[in-house]
C-alpha cells in the first residue's frame, strides 16, 4: 500500500497525469522504509514546484540561521566559545558566510567578538610553546560547526527526497525542478542504502536526470549551469584578497589550473574572478569535466606579511619557521588590538574615533580564520 502524501495531495496521482511521467512512477514505486516529517515532505514538495535544485534551494534558506543565532545571542557564551575553540573558527564558506549573518542581525561586533577571542588565545599559546605549540594549535580538533549543521540537514532532506522518489518518482524529474549534480548523486547513494534491492531502478533515475542535463545544458545562463554542476553559490565570496598576500596570489593562479573544478566554493570564486573562462568551460564541456589537478605550491617566495592561519600553517613547515611566526605574531597582536578598540566601541560609553583600519578589523579577522581564497583556511582540505 502506498500512503498518502502532501505530494501526492498537491499534484493528483501519476496515473491521471498520464504519458511518461505515469511510466516512470509505475517503474519506480516501491514500498517505503522511512517515515520522515511531514512538513519536510511538504517543503520539499513545494520546493520541487520552482526551478532549481529543491535541496539546495532548502539548505540556502536556512544556512545563515545557526551563525545568525551565535551572532544574536551567543558572541559571549563560554560553550560557543569553547566550541569554536575547538574548532579553530569556521571553515571558509562559513567564516563568510558571518558577513551576511552579521548583516541580517546587524552584529559586526559580535563577528570580531568570536574571532577576537580565538587569536587571542592562539597568542597565548605561542607565548609560551613557540613554533611547536602554534603547528599544534592550527590542527582542528572538531570539524567546522556551521558544515555539521548543513551535512545534518542535508542528510535529512535527501533522505525525505529518497521517501518522496519512492512514492513518486515523477516527482524528482519532473520540471520545473532539476536536481544539481552533486544532489542527484548524494539521492543516489540514498536510495541505493534504503533500498539496495532497487539499485537498477535507481541508477535509471539518474539516467533521466541525465537526459534533463543534456537537454538543458545550452538554454540556461552559465550562472544557472554552474550552480547544476557544483550546486549553490555559497551566501558570500570575498571579491579579491586584501589580507593576506598568499592568498592574493594563489587565488590568481585558481583561474589558470582545473583546481577550481574540484569544488563548490572554489568553482564559484573563479567564476567570481573569471566568469567568461568558466561560462566557455561549461559550454565546451557538455558531460564530463576534466581531472581536477593540483595547485602547485607557488607562494613560497612572497616576504610580506601578514597571512591567513592556513598559510601560516604551511609557512610553519619550512626551515623559516621561527621568523615567519614572530613576523605573523606581530601581525595578529596588531589585528587583536585593532578588533579590541572595535569590540570597545559598541559600548556605550566608548568616546572616541574608529579608525578605518579598527572598523575594517572584523573583516581582517574573517580572512585570517576563513583565508581569502577557498582551500586555504584550516578545514579545508588541499588538492592532492
Ligand atoms: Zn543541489
Ligand atoms: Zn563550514
Ligand atoms: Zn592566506
Amino acid at each position: 500500500m502506498v500512503h498518502e502524501t502532501p505530494a501526492m495531495r498537491t499534484g493528483g496521482t501519476a496515473e491521471q497525469r498520464g504519458g511518461w511521467l505515469a511510466r516512470i512512477s509505475r517503474l519506480f514505486r516501491t514500498r517505503p522504509t522511512i517515515q520522515p516529517d511531514r512538513v519536510l515532505i511538504a517543503m520539499l514538495t513545494e520546493a520541487i514546484a520552482l526551478p532549481g535544485c529543491p535541496v539546495c534551494r532548502l539548505l540556502a534558506e536556512r544556512e545563515l540561521r545557526g551563525l545568525e543565532s551565535i551572532l544574536w545571542e551567543q558572541v559571549t557564551d563560554p560553550d560557543t566559545h569553547r566550541a569554536l575553540l575547538a574548532a579553530r573558527g569556521f571553515c571558509f564558506i562559513h567564516s563568510w558566510a558571518l558577513i551576511p549573518a552579521g548583516d541580517h542581525v546587524f552584529s559586526h561586533h559580535g563577528v570580531a567578538i568570536l574571532l577576537q577571542r580565538i587569536l587571542v588565545d592562539l597568542l597565548q599559546t605561542v607565548k609560551i610553546g613557540g613554533v611547536t605549540a602554534a603547528r599544534r594549535w592550527l590542527t582542528p580538533r572538531t570539524p567546522c560547526p556551521a558544515c555539521i549543521w548543513e551535512a545534518q540537514r542535508e542528510s535529512t532532506l535527501l533522505t525525505a527526497l529518497a521517501w518522496i522518489a519512492m512514492h513518486e518518482p515523477e516527482l524528482v524529474v519532473s520540471e520545473p525542478a532539476l536536481l544539481c549534480q552533486p544532489h542527484a548523486h548524494l539521492l543516489a547513494i540514498t536510495l541505493e542504502r534504503i533500498a539496495p534491492a532497487q539499485a537498477a531502478r535507481w541508477r535509471s533515475l539518474l539516467d533521466i536526470l541525465a537526459t534533463r542535463y543534456a537537454h538543458h545544458h545550452r538554454s540556461l545562463d552559465s550562472e544557472q549551469q554552474l550552480a547544476l554542476r557544483v550546486g549553490r553559490r555559497p551566501p558570500y565570496l570575498p571579491r579579491q584578497a586584501e589580507y593576506c598576500p598568499w592568498c592574493q596570489a594563489e587565488r590568481e593562479y585558481l583561474s589558470k589550473g582545473t583546481a577550481w573544478l574540484c569544488d563548490r566554493a572554489r568553482a564559484w570564486t573563479t567564476y567570481l574572478d573569471a566568469p567568461q573562462l568558466v561560462a566557455q568551460l561549461l559550454l565546451e564541456e557538455d558531460q564530463a569535466w576534466p581531472e581536477a589537478v593540483a595547485l602547485p605550491m607557488e607562494t613560497s617566495n612572497h616576504s610580506a606579511e601578514p597571512r591567513c592561519l592556513g598559510h601560516l600553517r604551511q609557512a610553519l613547515t619550512q626551515p623559516d619557521a621561527d621568523h615567519v611566526l614572530d613576523e605573523t605574531v606581530a601581525a595578529f597582536e596588531e589585528l587583536a588590538e585593532r578588533a579590541q578598540r572595535f569590540i570597545a566601541s559598541s559600548d556605550y560609553r566608548f568616546r572616541g574615533h574608529l579608525t578605518d583600519e579598527e572598523r575594517r578589523s572584523w573583516r581582517d579577522l574573517i580572512a585570517v580564520f576563513g583565508g581569502e581564497t577557498p582551500g586555504v583556511s584550516l578545514h579545508d582540505a588541499r588538492v592532492s
